[in-house]
């Protein structure tokens, strides 16, 4: 508790090491973080210090506090001005820290009616997915190597995987890691950091991509991981950009070197138990984390661990669809995949668009007997968007099928079962 009234512990975001996912302003229930073009900031007057935005963060940036006078504390215009964190305020000389004795968690907050005036929502859930790994999933490394000592990877390879003529130019790139240790599991990301500054002449911050190889490697018993990177040549309104780290990541040529941070992502991870079913829903290069659970299942084909493999992949066509060839090759007892092309070409003549929701509404039973099952765990990755269509359809899916669709969401929450990434 804030025992000095007139002192705050001030919740502030470390500009140096964000890498601007959005996570935290997705999770904040009170919508006390926003953004700019340089950075992602908490308004003093309006977080409440429930502590949901801390962990989802995948870089710790967020879990930053000053303490200051409350008349000093820190405006949002100023915190977009930040390169770094400032140092602790003083007061006659002496550090403020001293004033504020403990810090504040979301107990203490909530007992202090006079400090904040709150809701009960605060304390609620906002996220849709789990905040926990599966039970049975391997231990995640995270934050090994930050941006003040990234990592050198070597490009070992680089080459499209949508077809040439489509607006979607998404490329697989190695990276390889040589004897620098860089472990990693299927569903982790890192971040690559551009090299240049802004238009402000601020080094580029990191953007993040998720691996799309299994934990042991792109290449088995390599010290590598793959990418699935669209290069960015438009902005969410259609206007052309040219996107800084997706260009000069579907640039590289091998042999390169790439300055690296992370790894990233400590829940969406995958179950490593025998019979546990994979739901995959996904779009675009949201295929990179199916991709690294699915190779992680095929390489482990001959051990007959059971457990059902479902995938929903969706892109405008078929020709806009990274991996197209090498997913058609997978048996069909191995893995279930169903396709949703929402334009023309890849459909037959006339059919109505499909987003990946349709699919899994029309293979409602199957979705459904996997649901039933306290064993299935269910991914989505990929636009932002696809998550409330995708809740709906599980909605409709199960509404359908008597089965009550809010008590299973929160178990499957609960139980590290439900997992969404999207951006
Ligand atoms: C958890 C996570 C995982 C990610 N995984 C992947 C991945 O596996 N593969 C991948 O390609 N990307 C992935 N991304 C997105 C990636 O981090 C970058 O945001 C993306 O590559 C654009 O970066 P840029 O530097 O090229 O564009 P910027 O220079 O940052 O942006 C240029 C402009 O384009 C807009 N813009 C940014 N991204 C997009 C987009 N996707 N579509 C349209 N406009 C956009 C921006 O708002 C800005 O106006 C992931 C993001 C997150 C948060
Ligand atoms: S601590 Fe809670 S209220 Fe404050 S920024 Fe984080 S999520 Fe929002
Ligand atoms: S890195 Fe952390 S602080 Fe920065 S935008 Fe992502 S969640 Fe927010």
């Amino acid at each position: 508790m804030n025992a000095n009234p007139e002192v705050l512990k001030q919740h502030l975001i470390d500009p140096e090491i964000c890498i601007r996912c959005n996570t935290c302003e997705e999770t904040c229930p009170v919508d006390a973080i926003t953004h700019n073009d340089d950075n992602y900031v908490v308004d003093a007057s309006k977080c409440n210090f429930c502590m949901a935005c801390i962990s989802p963060c995948p870089t710790g940036s967020i879990d930053n506090w000053r303490t200051v006078l409350k008349p000093k504390a820190y405006s949002i215009d100023e915190q977009f001005t930040w390169d770094e964190l400032p140092a602790e305020q003083e007061l006659d000389g002496a550090p403020l820290l001293a004033a504020a004795l403990e810090p504040i968690d979301a107990t203490d907050a909530a007992d202090d009616e006079e400090a904040l005036e709150l809701d009960a929502s605060h304390l609620a859930d906002p996220l849709s997915g789990s905040q926990v790994p599966p039970w049975s999933a391997s231990h995640p490394y995270v934050n090994l190597y930050g941006h003040k000592a990234p990592v050198k990877a070597t490009v070992a390879g680089n080459f499209r995987v949508t077809a040439l003529g489509t607006d979607s130019d998404t490329h697989h790139v190695v990276l390889d890691f040589g004897t620098v240790p860089f472990p990693v599991l299927e569903g982790q990301s890192i971040g690559i950091l551009p090299p240049g500054v802004d238009a402000k002449g601020r080094p580029h911050h990191a953007r993040q991509y998720s691996i799309a190889s299994p934990r042991d490697g792109e290449r088995p018993g390599y010290n590598n991981l793959s990418l699935t990177v669209k290069r960015v040549t438009s902005d969410h309104d259609g206007n052309p950009v040219r996107g800084v780290a997706s260009n000069y990541v579907c640039d590289l040529r091998k042999g390169d070197e790439v300055r690296v941070i992370g790894p990233f992502g400590t829940s969406f991870l995958m179950p490593n138990h025998p019979d546990s079913n994979l739901i995959m829903v996904c779009t675009g290069t949201g295929s990179a984390p199916m991709r690294a659970m699915t190779e992680r299942r095929r390489r482990r084909i001959d051990l007959d661990e059971g457990g059902r493999l479902m995938l929903f992949f969706g892109a405008r066509s078929q020709k806009e669809l990274p991996y197209f060839g090498p997913l058609m090759n997978l048996p069909k007892e191995f893995i279930d995949i169903n396709f949703a092309f929402s334009r023309d070409d890849g459909r037959p003549d006339g059919a109505p668009k499909r987003y990946v929701q349709h699919l899994m509404r029309e293979r409602g039973d199957d979705v459904a007997a996997l649901l039933r099952d306290d064993d299935t765990y269910l991914y989505v990755c990929g636009l932002k968007g696809m998550e409330a269509g995708v809740l709906e359809a599980l909605e409709a899916v199960c509404a359908e099928r008597s089965i009550d669709w809010r008590a299973l969401h929160a178990q499957m929450k609960r139980e590290g079962r439900l997992h969404f990434e999207t951006y």
